[in-house]
């Protein structure tokens, strides 16, 4: 239930959270909003993709749904390891989420 301002402002945090971890802070990161009817969908009932130029350090992420956390460092993980495979991505993407998760809970029992 967060205006949309602030939405962006999260996801543009979360952007940064991850640029650092994966050390992409000389590239710039956008987000577009894409419109459904410009994607050509296989079978897939929504669309999130990034288009990373090396030449430029820019990349763009499209999506037709909200990004959420996940998606962002899996887009994210597209540009830091371009040769590997999406089957690869999907496992490192799962691997940093899980490590961070015993990360935040070794904090909070040491409290
Ligand atoms: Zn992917």
């Amino acid at each position: 239930m967060y205006e949309p301002y602030v939405k962006h402002s999260i996801m543009k945090e979360l952007i940064k959270k991850w640029q650092t971890y994966l050390d992409l802070l000389d590239w710039t990161i956008v987000t577009k909003r894409i419109d459904p009817k410009q994607v050509m969908y296989n079978g897939e009932t929504y669309f999130i993709g990034i288009s990373a130029d090396i030449d430029t350090l820019c990349g763009i992420i499209y999506h037709d749904i909200d990004l959420y956390e996940e998606a962002i460092l899996h887009e994210l993980l597209h540009v830091r390891y371009p040769n590997k495979s999406e089957e690869w991505i999907v496992n490192k993407t799962d691997e940093i989420l899980n490590e961070h998760d015993e990360l935040c809970s070794t904090k909070t029992e040491r409290k």
